[in-house]
């Protein structure tokens, strides 16, 4: 018997004795009163992804930034078991699809099953439901991460096909490079256009900075960063707060059904094939201080739970030497994807459930089900 069962039955008992004082539907009320607030669902949901980021990414950069880290706000880690559906090491295709669909897949494969079949994303399941939806990334938008939350591809490099697949969802909010694949396309579709024929407030890198732009919270808005990869963080790109503090105003804003955000931190995962140190360093900081602000947000309004992970390692990146002053002695034992097993951190309603070691499928039921829907 767990103390709230204890302390309903010493409620009732005393009720019972002090007889006609005092009735059931009153110790019923007192009892609610006293019980912890438990959310029977989470209104919102948002998944963090840093691409590439094993515990040595996040150590380093937590040991670079003071020896501190905004990770520190989670109490619910757990772990999660990565591979992909026929290969040991995952790459981010099939990583991501884990996450949005619920299916091992193959590598390579965008929001389609193990046979190539498109498999609905809880992006889409979320905007059929009425709720608000939104994507960020430091990749291009039609790359691997973001697009398997949107797009149905059996091969990730297929971008145009991707964008496209952009005009089949009424996503709300998303920011990320690749405007060629909208507007400079092989097939001269003019997708800029038909985004703003959809009810799109759109602007790209050409038009104005991020931070200049006043979004007109009845519209659906897209920011384009870049033609195509924008830049590292250390070579000016600096938009990923920015980014993700316009989505989070925009989702909730008016949004009685609540919404789905997936922000990606997607650069960690390529100073970790180029075996930089610095560029993962560098990469790993900007998203900690992001997971920083969508933490205090999440603490702030108490519907939302937040789900910060990434789909696999990059670089067997280790800690060799150093302190926790600042200097590093690093190593890396491969320029891909590597085995190992990933941290989860969660907080808000339903948290609890991200403690322990699951597949990385399980993250899409357990957002599932901090929604209230039923499991399929
Ligand atoms: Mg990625
Ligand atoms: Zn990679």
């Amino acid at each position: 018997m767990n103390h709230s069962k204890i302390f309903l039955l010493v409620l009732v008992i005393s009720a019972m004795i002090s007889c006609n004082r005092t009735t059931i539907s009153e110790v019923e009320k007192t009892v609610a009163a006293a019980a912890p607030a438990t959310k029977t669902k989470a209104k919102n949901v948002i998944l963090m992804v840093g691409d590439g980021m094993g515990l040595g990414q996040l150590t380093a950069g937590m040991i670079a930034n003071g020896n501190k880290t905004n990770f520190d706000k989670f109490t619910a880690i757990g772990l999660h078991k990565n591979s992909a559906f026929n290969d040991l090491i995952t790459d981010s295709a099939a990583g991501a699809t884990a996450f949005a669909c619920g299916v091992k897949t193959y590598n390579g494969a965008i929001g389609v099953n193990s046979d190539t079949v498109a498999v609905k994303t809880i992006l889409e399941e979320a905007e059929e439901m009425g709720m608000k939806t939104g994507l960020v990334a430091t990749s291009t938008i039609v790359h691997a991460t973001p697009a398997s939350f949107i797009a149905h591809d059996p091969k990730r490099k297929n971008y145009e096909a991707i964008a496209l697949d952009f005009m089949d969802v009424d996503i709300d909010f998303f920011v990320g490079g690749g405007s060629k694949y909208f507007n400079q396309r092989s097939d001269e579709k003019d997708l800029y256009a038909q985004l703003r024929t959809r009810g799109y407030q759109l602007e790209d890198y050409f038009s104005a900075e991020l931070e200049d732009i006043t979004i007109d919270p009845n519209k659906k808005f897209a920011y384009l960063t870049a033609i195509d990869s924008p830049l590292p963080q250390a070579q000016g790109r600096n938009y990923l707060m920015e980014a993700t503090q316009k989505a989070i105003e925009h989702l909730s804003h008016n949004s009685p059904n609540g919404f789905f955000l997936m922000v990606e931190g997607s650069q960690i995962d390529w100073g970790g094939h180029a075996n930089k140190a610095d560029y993962i360093i560098s990469e790993m900081i900007e998203f900690d201080n992001v997971v920083g602000y969508v933490a205090d947000w999440t603490k702030k309004d108490q519907n939302t739970l937040l789900v910060v992970t990434a789909d696999h390692e990059t670089g067997g990146f280790a800690i060799q030497k150093g302190s926790t002053q600042d200097s590093l002695v690093t190593a890396f034992t491969s320029d891909y994807h590597t085995g190992v097993m990933i941290p989860v951190f969660a907080m808000g309603p339903f948290s609890e459930q991200f403690i322990g070691i699951y597949e990385n499928t399980k993250i899409y039921n357990k957002m599932r089900t901090a929604y209230g829907w039923k499991d399929e």
